[in-house]
């Protein structure tokens, strides 16, 4: 670690890529204080899907067997057209040969393994809870996290080396450090989200995609097994559909009905999922604008450097986000640990941090895994096919995912490194 000073890290929130990088630091023996705005951390939101990379760091903290155990591996990608015919299945993780697995889990449980994990190793009060950072200032010797609690009132202001914001996306640091960028623009579709307790579908371990946004898209995925004694499972869906939109605030909470995209399901009553019926038997429906936002110039200044959301905000498409997060913890971990200037760390991690993700930022917007179905459905003209090899050669739908790997950062070559703690 570094000469002189020893780093003290101030990491303001407590989600998964604060969880996630608080973790990595304990493991490379640079302390760290959380700060988290929430007075109590809920099991929130519904399912994630945790690509083999972000899997590879979280098991370089010991972490696999716990979330294998909460969730699902996944087995196969399976592409449909919205009138259910299939395009495209390829095996994932493990069963695609990666060292590691891919895991469908519900983010609650995700947050819930790290959380149980930062209060074992760093201890019951490692997260300050209610306290909500409204600024971050630095001087020569430190960075300094002002405070209120859940009511506004100022907490007293606590000190780092460093200070890191994974405050999501309506971070505060973020607003600070760039307070003239451009209003998130929206995409012009909404996704909804849900849970459902169901019957395993076809091999109990896929994650399905139909049909495209314009004309209603869904994502489906089981995120938790064995829930009772029927065996179902507990299984997430996501829809996008072209829509007006006057509700444009990120709020992963706001709830949400059915009735609002039910319509462009109702033909999809297929014999390997009756998806109209599953859709109405969900548990909760959220409602999510897809706002899409430019990728950043920089990161880091001086002592203060953005992570996770609060970076690199990405359209919810391709199972990014909490997998890029948890790769910038191991990242600026990794490099902390090695570097004897900190600030130079900082620096170094946006210089390793920021292009690879605005490409994936970037991608999310056309070239997306499932926006593969698009270019079947444009040749098709949504008409029914007899061979998909004569609309779309197995060589271009292969080399779809592919590219999509590759600017995420989990092709098979890249997995065979190691991981930034190995
Ligand atoms: C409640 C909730 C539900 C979600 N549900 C889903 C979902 O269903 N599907 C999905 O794909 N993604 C969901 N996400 C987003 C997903 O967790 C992130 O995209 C991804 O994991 C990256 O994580 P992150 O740590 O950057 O951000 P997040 O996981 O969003 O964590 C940010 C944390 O910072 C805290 N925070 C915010 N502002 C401040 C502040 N000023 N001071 C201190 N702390 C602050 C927040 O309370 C939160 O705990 C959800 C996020 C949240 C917060």
């Amino acid at each position: 670690m570094s000469k002189g000073q020893p780093v003290q890290v101030i990491i303001v929130g407590a989600g998964i890529g604060g969880c996630a990088l608080a973790l990595a630091l304990h493991k490379v023996g640079v302390p760290c204080r959380l700060v988290e705005a929430a007075p109590e951390l809920k099991p929130l939101g519904v399912g994630i899907n945790l690509l083999p990379h972000a899997v590879r760091d979280l098991a370089s903290l010991g972490l696999e067997p716990q979330l294998a155990g909460k969730g699902v591996p996944t087995r196969e990608y399976c592409f449909y057209t919205r009138l259910g015919q299939l395009v495209y299945r390829e095996p994932r993780g493990r069963f695609a040969g990666y060292d590691w697995p891919q895991i469908s889990i519900h983010r609650g449980d995700l947050h819930g393994v790290l959380l149980d994990a930062v209060r074992e190793r760093l201890g019951s009060d490692a997260i300050a809870h209610g306290h909500k950072c409204v600024g971050i200032e630095q001087d020569a010797n430190g960075a300094i996290v002002h405070l209120a609690d859940p009511a506004g009132a100022r907490l007293p202001d606590i000190r780092g080396t460093v200070a890191i914001s994974c405050d999501g996306v309506h971070s505060v640091l973020r607003a600070s450090m760039h307070p003239n960028e451009a209003v998130p623009r929206y995409e012009g579709t909404t996704q909804y989200r849900g849970v459902t307790r169901w019957k395993p579908f076809l091999t109990g371990a896929s994650m399905a995609y139909l049909g495209t946004h314009e004309t209603g898209k869904l994502v489906i995925y089981p995120i938790r097994d064995n829930i009772d004694a029927e065996g179902r499972q507990l299984v997430n869906w996501v829809i996008e559909v072209v829509r007006p939109n006057d509700q444009l605030l990120r709020d992963w909470n706001r709830k949400s009905r059915v009735e609002e995209f039910i319509d462009h399901f109702r033909h999809c009553a297929f014999d390997w999922l009756d998806i109209p019926a599953l859709l109405r038997a969900n548990d909760a429906v959220y409602e999510y604008p897809m706002m899409d936002q430019e990728p950043l110039p920089y990161w880091t200044q001086g002592r203060i450097t953005l992570l996770g959301d609060a970076a690199h905000p990405m359209m919810p498409r391709g199972s990014n986000g909490a997998a890029q997060a948890i790769i910038d913890a191991t990242t600026l971990a990794g490099l902390l640990a090695a570097q004897a200037d900190p600030l130079a760390a900082l620096k170094e991690y946006e210089a390793k941090r920021l292009k690879a993700t605005a490409n994936v930022v970037l991608a999310n917007r056309g070239i997306s895994p499932d926006a593969i179905i698009r270019v079947v459905e444009e040749r098709t003209k949504g008409k029914p096919f007899k061979n998909i090899e004569d609309v779309i050669s197995r060589e271009e739908l292969v080399q779809w995912q592919e590219r999509y790997r590759e600017i995420a950062g989990f092709a098979a070559r890249d997995l065979k490194k190691p991981g930034a703690l190995a």
